[in-house]
């Protein structure tokens, strides 16, 4: 049995091609596509709400995601162990294992990528553009590219 396990969970983008961030300070969700959050000429990303670089901008969301696809993956990987264990002991053995049923399985649900009600501006110091709450289109939003506040946002 290989010790190492790869697994990937892929973000899905919205009809648009956005991807959904949460920043972890102040909770607030917007969309960047991908080709901008993962261009090597953005350093940090910054939350376009509070202006802080978040650590992590994973929704909870992936996050339940990634949990319950490595629990599924763990129960199997015991279950399998189990089986074999069974296997191999039918013959002439005092100690009986049993595997028992096959685990069941976390939902691993698709990754909701629509909350709604964000809309598409461009930052002018960047001339990128994110998804964010129209709120913030009025009162100013930080880049979520370069941290500058911007105002009057298209
Ligand atoms: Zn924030
Ligand atoms: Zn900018």
């Amino acid at each position: 049995m290989d010790d190492e396990i790869h697994m990937s969970i892929s973000i899905p983008t919205d009809d648009d091609g956005y991807a959904l961030l949460k920043c972890e300070y102040c909770g607030s969700f917007f969309k960047g596509t991908p080709a901008d959050l993962q261009d090597d000429g953005v350093l940090n990303i910054f939350c376009p709400s509070c202006g802080l670089i978040s650590d992590s901008y994973v929704t909870d969301d992936v996050l339940e995601l990634a949990i319950n696809m490595t629990t599924n993956l763990v129960n199997d990987m015991i279950y399998d162990a189990f089986k074999d264990l069974e296997r191999h002991n039918r013959k002439n053995s005092i100690i009986k294992f049993k595997a028992g049923k096959k685990p069941h399985h976390e939902a691993e649900d698709p990754i909701r990528s629509g909350i709604e009600a964000l809309e598409i501006c461009t930052f002018p110091c960047c001339k990128r553009t994110a998804k964010i709450k129209p709120l913030l289109k009025m009162t100013g939003a930080y880049c979520p590219f370069c941290g500058v506040k911007n105002y009057e946002i298209e």
